[in-house]
């Protein structure tokens, strides 16, 4: 008996892409891989795309994707959606859900579920400790070995503060060649913390979240990871003091690694007291907390020069509810998905810091390393799964959050002009998106 032949999708041609702001060139996509890079190349069906970028589908490596337990703000088909609207082929969904994911049946439901939306691949984050208590560690090899195979480890949303709690976990994952991501924020240091601690904060009466609550364990964490012989990722570094202790972990050899959110590339913290939305505008309400001008800075140049490994957006839908209140009380995070990459074309393209290169490299190729994701994370060339990513740079799009997928509304871009517009993404060559529309 012979084998059944699997049904060809049809070949598709992508017309005059420019592959990480190069030349023009076609891509052919055969059974969802690139079969071809070149000229007049012919298929089945053909996408213009003259004058926009092929990227590398992008990878995120720090999603709330809120699916168990907060349907309201989020569902995995949703998050999904945003996620392929801004050019994302697979995202990293964290494990701060109720249940949270800290068993093998959690994560392979979350995996589940993102299968079935189809929008992209969800690669579900396993805890660290059960329940997010920070007391005991959590099944990481039951998670591991689950069909969702779990590589990235975190509590995100707490810090695993406990040092020998941490120690443990960074042993433990090196069996399977995992990662922990932490959350780092020293608990006694930031009780109560409403935003940073700096002049705005004092002029205010607010709480300050000092820096050296993030910096502290991370310095704490890189000496660990180097005890031990583990792999630690740090999430979203907001301070240049974090950047300071990166760099000089990196400089030891150490295997230690860093992301930064679009966020804390373009906004600070002045905004919290005076803003195009007024000010006490919980908008602006993040943890890690919005920072200064000089933090900024230098993660803008961190990331350029690779101190910073990785873009990831924190995707944090909250529903109206609970983020238009007064400030004290409003929930902490922003949603970022859909709008990732024209906030990095913003901070790091048009300032010079980034060409399309190292975006594809901080997008797409370190964070699917880091999270030991094959099949996403590859470059444009024959060979590689058709996971691709065209966007039009020279578009400008007032934001409008009415129009995102996301369930959430919770953007502190609103009103605001950004640039660029994803206009294609391909996830194994079939086009989640088209025309900027899902497809
Ligand atoms: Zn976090």
């Amino acid at each position: 008996m012979s084998p059944v032949s699997p049904v060809s999708p049809g070949s598709i041609v992508i017309k005059g892409a420019r592959i990480l702001g190069g030349e023009p060139a076609d891509i052919l996509i055969e059974d969802g891989v690139i079969a071809g890079i070149g000229r007049d190349l012919a298929g089945d069906e053909t996408v213009e795309a003259a004058g926009l970028i092929a990227l590398p589908g992008l990878v995120d490596l720090h999603t709330h994707l809120r699916e168990p337990g907060r349907e309201d703000a989020e569902t995995v088909e949703t998050g999904t959606r945003a996620a392929a609207l801004g050019g994302y082929t697979a995202v990293h969904a964290m494990a701060n859900t109720s249940p949270v994911a800290d068993t093998a049946g959690v994560v392979e439901q979350v995996w589940r579920l993102g299968q079935e939306a189809g929008h992209c691949d969800v690669q579900p984050v396993g805890a660290v400790t059960e329940g997010l208590a920070g007391e005991r560690l959590a099944e990481l090899g039951a998670m591991a070995d689950s069909a969702a195979r779990v590589r990235v480890f975190s509590d995100d949303g707490k810090c695993v503060s406990d040092a020998v709690l941490m120690r443990r976990a960074l042993e433990y994952v090196k069996a399977f060649d995992g990662v922990v991501a932490q959350h780092a924020q020293e608990p006694r240091l930031t009780a109560g913390a409403q935003m940073n601690e700096g002049a705005v904060s004092g002029r205010l009466g607010l709480t300050g979240w000092p820096a050296v609550a993030e910096e502290a364990i991370i310095a704490r964490d890189c000496l660990l990871a180097a005890h031990v012989g583990s792999r630690l990722h740090v999430c979203h570094l907001s301070t240049a003091g974090s950047v300071e202790i990166v760099r000089w972990a990196k400089s030891k050899g150490w295997n230690v690694t860093a992301e930064v959110t679009p966020h804390h590339l373009l906004l600070t913290d002045d905004l919290v007291e005076d803003s195009p939305v007024g000010a006490y505008n919980p908008i602006y309400k993040v943890n890690p907390p919005l920072r200064t001008r000089e933090d900024v800075e230098a993660l803008r140049a961190a990331l350029a020069d690779g101190t910073i490994d990785v873009v990831a957006t924190d995707h944090a839908p909250h529903p109206v509810e609970d983020k238009e209140t007064e400030w004290a009380a409003a929930a902490m995070g922003m949603i970022g998905l859909e709008t990732a990459l024209s906030v990095v074309q913003e901070a790091m393209v048009e300032t010079g810091l980034l060409d399309w290169a190292g975006v594809a490299e901080r997008m797409s190729y370190a964070p699917a390393r880091i999270g030991r994701l094959a099949g996403h994370g590859r470059p444009i060339e024959v060979g590689s799964p058709a996971n691709i990513t065209l966007y039009d740079p020279s578009a400008r799009e007032e934001v409008d959050p009415g129009s995102y997928a996301s369930k959430s509304r919770n953007t502190p871009y609103e009103g605001r002009t950004l640039p660029g517009r994803v206009v294609a993404t391909f996830l194994r060559g079939r086009a989640t998106v088209l025309d900027g529309k899902l497809a």
